[in-house]
């Protein structure tokens, strides 16, 4: 109660006398928890219609159809159902996953959350169970967070539903390498049976609607490996949110590795 009371005063104080920052270049701002006029310009938001499974952006479509897939979801079917993204990932929305990813930037959570909530509503109101993908924990030591859950838990609350989040359903049982320098077969490969459903958790995924949460998806290959354990389960069903969608995953962008602009790791995390 004092904590947070003092806490309050803290803030308030400390955003009197320091003007709010941008949350992707630093630069100051006139509100907190948004981006700077530069930083607007270089963002990319998916826009018009997406392809019902990827969530990418389909320029061809008038609008979304439910259970349209895009070719790149023919030729390589993911294990969820429907997936929407915030930001195409490059420029600011690079910059973004970068710093959350890497930086320990939680001071971008709030915006994230807020841009999450917007572009899944539907997905969110239709899940039952929120999931972040997690973070093996010697990586959170390190990281003192999950960035996933910690923009599952700002996206549920900007959209009114906090209760459906659950953080600690799936683990990651084993700390897997880099996804950095790896086609779409070796990323597949070194996430394979990482994800494992936390003890006495499937119980409650049975017949359930479940929603993952994360931070970029690229080939989507982790969110494919904890869809299979959520269905393994019983979930009725899944779909997923990431903030920044890899546009086009091609093999020669994947070996580029994080640093390109073109291709983050996806769950090195
Ligand atoms: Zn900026
Ligand atoms: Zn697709």
């Amino acid at each position: 109660m004092l904590a947070s009371a003092l806490g309050r005063i803290a803030g308030a104080v400390g955003g009197a006398l320091f003007p709010p920052l941008c949350p992707a270049c630093r630069a100051e701002t006139a509100e907190a928890h948004t981006l700077c006029p530069a930083c607007w310009r270089d963002t990319q938001f998916v826009a018009g219609a997406v392809c019902d499974c990827c969530g990418r952006p389909a320029p061809g479509l008038p609008t979304t159809e439910p259970g349209f897939r895009c070719d790149e979801c023919l030729r390589h079917p993911p294990g969820w159902d429907r997936a929407r993204g915030v930001l195409v990932y490059g420029g600011t929305g690079r910059r973004l996953v970068l710093g959350l990813k890497h930086g320990d930037r939680l001071d971008m959570v709030p915006m994230l959350g807020r841009w999450a909530a917007r572009a899944g509503a539907e997905l969110i109101a239709s899940a039952d169970l929120a999931v972040p993908v997690p973070l093996h924990w010697t990586r959170r030591l390190g990281r003192r967070f999950n960035q996933s859950a910690e923009i599952a838990r700002a996206a549920l609350a900007a959209a009114g539903r906090p209760e459906i989040h659950a953080p600690d359903l799936l683990r990651r049982a084993r700390r897997t390498a880099s996804q950095d320098g790896r086609d779409r077969d070796g990323r597949a490969g070194n996430v394979a049976g990482a994800i494992t459903m936390a003890p006495d958790m499937a119980g409650r995924v049975a017949g359930r609607r479940v929603l993952l949460v994360d931070d970029v998806m690229t080939t989507g290959a982790t969110l494919s490996a904890a869809a299979a354990v959520l269905r393994g389960a019983g979930a009725s069903g899944v779909d997923a949110i990431v903030i920044a969608l890899v546009p086009a995953p091609r093999d020669d962008y994947l070996r580029a590795g994080l640093r390109s602009e073109h291709t983050p790791r996806e769950s090195e995390a």
